[in-house]
């Protein structure tokens, strides 16, 4: 019997690339999610005949079921049937951006099923509470995150973590590589949007403009794998093409390698623990560029220095720092504040906002809560 599939945030990029997967793969689709985007899911919904669809947004949640009252489909509004939706197929692929992943990916993991991980926010904020249920309910939680899923198949040769030195998560280094402060303080949220080697959403792209992403990465990584910051290292390597390393303690470093697309990590989160026939063309080597690495400049892209040091410091630090981050970013993309206001508003709600050092899921909640109030 084949593994079916719910999506949550099946409009977005990751999304939708999940369901080209899901067509290659002849795979059925039990529940599609997203926010407001009545056409779209809509047509998703036509197309791939779920049991149901969610749209947060409950108005839009109206009008889509008033469109789709023809079909079989159940349609659901509002932030508790994502839960319902996460645990409608065998396998759940967490596609939505920011702190909304939370708790549908609880939802999933009581009832054993599987995640897809590409909600990496979920991780940030409440990593060691999700890593532990995980653990308690007997759920697979398989990285989507290009990074991750590489660390994820180099670790498959290894029975117990200690055996691991360190992570290298690769960075490309976003749009703004190599500028100066100055320069970068001039940037637009147009030139924030142009990546240089993946498609991804605009909360990403903008992420991965300050480094902010790389940081996020760095505290999903210590969460997934439960590791210190000193065992984690990021490396510079323009060219996408290592998607991240493994140190083991015999001084082996194995790598995962391939050309930048996101297809690759979504498809080897279902089909894990086999490896499924790909039309994804494969990795040239002889017409590669000449793979380079590099220390990430941490004064020139404070983001990634905030992230490190909420990552020390853990309890509600870094829920803080990740509601602080959606915030700031969702105000440069309306053109409010410049690329530089990003760092300064996410210190300042830092400062602001007290740290709690074991949280609860209500704690980590009202952190977020908190630190968002502090970004205007
Ligand atoms: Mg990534």
């Amino acid at each position: 019997m084949e593994k079916t599939l719910s999506i949550l945030g099946s409009t977005g990029s990751i999304g939708r690339q999940t369901l080209e997967v899901a067509e290659e793969l002849d795979l059925r689709v039990e529940a599609l999610t997203a926010n407001s985007g009545v056409e779209q899911l809509e047509a998703q919904a036509r197309r791939w005949k779920p049991k149901l669809a969610v749209l947060a947004d409950e108005a839009a949640a109206a009008d889509l079921a008033v469109r789709l009252a023809d079909t079989e489909v159940k349609v659901l509004g509002g932030a508790r049937a994502l839960e319902e939706a996460a645990v409608a197929g065998d396998i759940v692929v967490t596609a939505v951006v920011g702190m909304v992943g939370l708790k549908p990916t609880i939802a999933a993991i009581r009832a054993g099923k599987r995640i897809a991980l590409a909600n990496k926010e979920t991780l940030v904020c409440a990593g060691e509470l999700v890593v532990d249920a995980a653990d308690k309910y007997g759920a697979q939680i398989i990285p989507v995150d290009s990074e991750h899923s590489a660390i994820f198949q180099c670790l498959q040769c290894c029975a117990h973590g200690q055996e691991v030195r360190k992570l290298i998560l690769t960075c490309s280094g976003g749009p703004f590589y190599g500028m100066s402060w100055e320069q970068m303080g001039m940037m637009t949220k147009e030139d924030a949007l142009r990546h240089p080697n993946w498609r991804m959403g605009p909360k990403i792209t903008v992420d991965c403009a300050t480094l902010m992403n790389k940081g996020l990465e760095v505290i999903e990584a210590m969460r997934l794998y439960r590791l210190p910051l000193e065992q984690v290292e990021v490396a510079i390597h323009r060219q996408s093409i290592v998607h991240s390393l493994v140190e083991y303690r015999d001084g082996a470093v194995l790598a995962q390698l391939g050309t930048p697309d996101m297809r690759l990590p979504i498809r080897y989160a279902i089909t894990y623990p086999n490896r499924a026939e790909s039309p994804l063309e494969p990795l040239d080597l002889f017409s590669c560029p000449p793979l380079t690495f590099e220390r990430p400049d941490r004064e020139a892209f404070p983001c990634l220095r905030l992230a490190e040091e909420a990552a020390e410091e853990g309890g509600t630090a870094c829920a803080v720092l990740n509601a602080a981050n959606e915030e700031a970013v969702r105000l440069f993309l309306l053109d409010r504040i410049g690329f530089y206001d990003i760092p300064r508003l996410v210190a300042r709600a830092r400062n602001a906002v007290k740290t709690v050092a074991q949280p609860t899921l209500q704690d980590i909640l009202e952190a977020d809560a908190e630190a968002r109030a502090q970004v205007f």
